[in-house]
């Protein structure tokens, strides 16, 4: 029985630590990248998230939604969440052939819980409202990482967990330039450091 609760963890360990990898692809190579010729049909993500949510939501105070804004076009239609968790479980299917179909239903309860996580913290970023949650410092560091991700878009894109981008290099923790920033109690200062030290 310990054996096997150990066997479990490691499994959610490791359906765990491949979502920021899909979350990092998904977001750099389909929502940032217009498909042309072929998979006419990839365009949608692009057009809802790079061409709109970008449009709307940038780094400057409209990082946050103004009013009049009811948040329309934070989340992701509701099913995108089924594409991209069967295409997820699609491209594992040979760990499930290996390691047996038994460890299925929780790899969707860890993709489905990831992505739910993506779609709650993204959307209090952009429509801040005074949560408890937005004053944990785990949220502040990602709404820094996200708000960023608006200023610089071929960085940080990872917004649940920065691993991908630490591993494939784009993470970025602060600006290397000063630009004007969304403020607020849960937006952290992402001004390069020598704006930001008082000088003298
Ligand atoms: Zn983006
Ligand atoms: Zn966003």
């Amino acid at each position: 029985m310990a054996l096997s609760i150990q066997n479990a963890l490691l499994h959610a360990l490791l359906f765990f630590l491949l979502c920021p990898f899909a979350e990092w692809a998904l977001h750099r190579y389909i929502m940032h990248r217009p498909f042309r010729i072929l998979f006419w049909w990839l365009r949608y993500p692009f057009r809802s998230h790079a061409q709109v949510h970008h449009d709307i939501y940038r780094a400057d105070h409209t990082y946050h939604a103004q009013p009049g804004d009811t948040g329309e076009k934070i989340p992701m239609a509701w099913w995108n969440s089924l594409v991209i968790v069967a295409i997820g479980c699609t491209m594992i299917s040979s760990y499930f052939n290996y390691f047996g179909w038994k460890w299925l239903p929780l790899a969707l309860v860890i993709m489905f819980g990831y992505y739910g996580v993506y779609e709650y913290i993204h959307w209090c970023m952009h429509l801040p409202r005074q949560r408890r949650m937005e004053l944990w410092w785990a949220f502040k560091k990602l709404n820094g990482h996200h708000l960023l991700h608006h200023r610089y878009m071929h960085k940080n894109f990872n917004v649940v967990f920065p691993l991908a981008d630490l591993v494939f290099g784009t993470l970025m923790i602060r600006s290397p330039i000063a630009f004007a920033q969304a403020r607020g109690p849960a937006v952290p200062d992402v001004q390069p450091l020598h704006e930001a030290t008082p000088r003298g």
